[in-house]
């Protein structure tokens, strides 16, 4: 094991938008700004996150999510069978359409690939694919169209599936599929499990689901049954206490494991991230823990993204450094 390949540090996916970006998707939504201008704005804030994450050091790579609003909400625009629902509270005070799944499911074109094939062509570095599962996008709809939520779940798997399936022959080594809805009901996770079955049954990429706020212990150690190899989960936000989990029933896949908490401005210190690390490393071994921040940072504004980031990185230095110490025999 070299210690190029060991606590590869990544991030979950969406960072915060630069102002410019802001302004440019407001002004758009009025009807004062083309699509085609917006776009270019995105690929610019794309390049430039690019560059933020190569320059802070992390090993795997995002393309920052510039592009998206929601993550359910970006798919279901653009599939056919989806119709815009009324307004919905999420997080806070922000209200958003909760999409509804009206009819056949179809995807008309591919819906993420150009994105991944642009951040992907300005860095050497991995940059992952990035789509939400057929649960959570059945779980943050409602379903008119089909006659049960397993019918509806396998549908969008499907149009999961072709999408995932263009982004591994586009050249995707890590294809994450989110899953943050998987524990809102444990009764079905058996319905998320034969879905995430149907994504990923042809990838060659390393398939990753991410998985954060919610009752972690409802769906353990059933959850090691999803059809990904890594699991990228929320930590710091729950003082690692999921850990303890795994003294009960191994953890058997890889792990990205959260040490900073995005649900706040305030800033961990290196030690207490690197803390963290540590105790992922009783459960996972350094091969296959990946430090990186709890969930996306798309609701952190771009300073406070760069320095959780910076966080993740400089703690991971640390126990590297711990590490290649101990392997050097006395
Ligand atoms: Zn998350």
């Amino acid at each position: 094991m070299t210690n190029d390949n060991i606590l590869l540090t990544t991030s979950v996916g969406s960072f915060g938008k630069p102002d410019y970006l802001q302004k440019a998707r407001n002004q758009n939504s009025r009807g004062k700004l083309g699509a085609a201008e917006l776009t270019e704005l995105e690929r610019k804030a794309t390049l430039e996150w690019i560059r933020v994450q190569e320059d802070i050091g992390l090993d795997i790579l995002v393309d920052g999510e510039m592009y998206r609003g929601d993550m359910v909400a970006y798919f279901a625009d653009l599939l056919d069978g989806y119709s815009e629902g009324g307004l919905v509270r999420s997080y806070g005070n922000r209200y958003y359409h909760k999409p509804v799944i009206s009819g056949k499911l179809a995807r008309p074109k591919p819906m993420t690939v150009e994105w991944f094939e642009y951040a992907q062509s300005l860095t050497d570095k991995p940059v992952k694919g990035m789509l939400t599962g057929p649960y959570t996008m059945l779980d943050w709809s409602y379903n008119e169209a089909y006659p049960t939520r397993r019918d509806a779940a396998l549908a969008l798997a499907e149009v999961v599936r072709q999408e995932a399936e263009d982004l591994d022959r586009a050249g995707a080594k890590y294809i994450q599929i989110d899953e943050p809805a998987i524990h809102a009901r444990p009764e079905e996770l058996e319905i998320a499990i034969e879905a995430m079955g149907i994504v990923t049954q042809n990838l060659k990429a390393k398939t990753i689901s991410h998985i954060c706020y919610g009752d972690f212990a409802a769906i353990y150690p059933g959850i090691l049954d999803l059809p990904v190899d890594q699991l990228d989960l929320a930590m710091a936000n729950y003082e690692y206490r999921w850990l303890d989990l795994m003294d009960r029933q191994p953890f058997t896949k890889e792990m990205a494991i959260g040490i900073v908490d995005v649900h706040t401005h305030e800033m961990e210190s290196v030690a207490e991230a690197a803390a963290g690390i540590r105790k992922g490393l009783k459960y996972v071994s350094a091969d296959k823990l990946l430090p990186h921040p709890d969930c996306g940072l798309k609701t952190r504004p771009v300073d406070e993204s760069i320095a959780k980031c910076k966080v993740v990185v400089d703690a991971t230095k640390i126990v590297r450094a711990e590490l290649a110490k101990k392997a050097v025999p006395a």
